[in-house]
């Protein structure tokens, strides 16, 4: 990506939240989620968190259609205050294809470098 990122706004799309993918929680993350929806650790995973593929570590689940189990129909993460790093590090710290193309924010953002040049 060669866009100027510090000029990233989130347009509170949720797309990022939609796909199918794995979003990994640590225990640290898992304790804040946990504490945070005011349940067990131990309820917290058994209802939100599954193995992930490679056997090393916890990914949250999926609704039916593909996203993250916490994204609201209104496009808000119900976790925001306390969501899993991953899910903060994207589009800076880490992107991907799918993800970059259906990003409002960096569509926004193009849309601005473009007019600028
Ligand atoms: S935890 Fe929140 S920000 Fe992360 S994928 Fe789920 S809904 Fe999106
Ligand atoms: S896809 Fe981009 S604009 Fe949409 S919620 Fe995620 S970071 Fe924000």
């Amino acid at each position: 990506m060669t866009l100027d990122l510090s000029h990233f706004v989130c347009q509170c799309c949720g797309n990022c939240c939609r796909p199918h993918g794995l979003v990994r929680i640590t225990d640290a993350e898992i304790t804040k989620i946990a504490a945070f929806l005011g349940m067990p650790e131990a309820e917290f995973i058994d209802r939100y968190t599954a193995l992930c593929p490679d056997r090393r570590g916890l990914t949250l689940i999926e609704q039916e259609s593909g996203a993250c189990c916490f994204l609201t129909t209104e496009n808000r993460c119900r976790i925001q205050i306390c969501k899993p790093d991953q899910c903060k590090g994207f589009p800076d710290r880490w992107t991907d294809p799918l993800l970059e193309s259906q990003c409002m924010g960096l569509k926004k953002l193009r849309e601005e470098e473009a007019r600028k040049n």
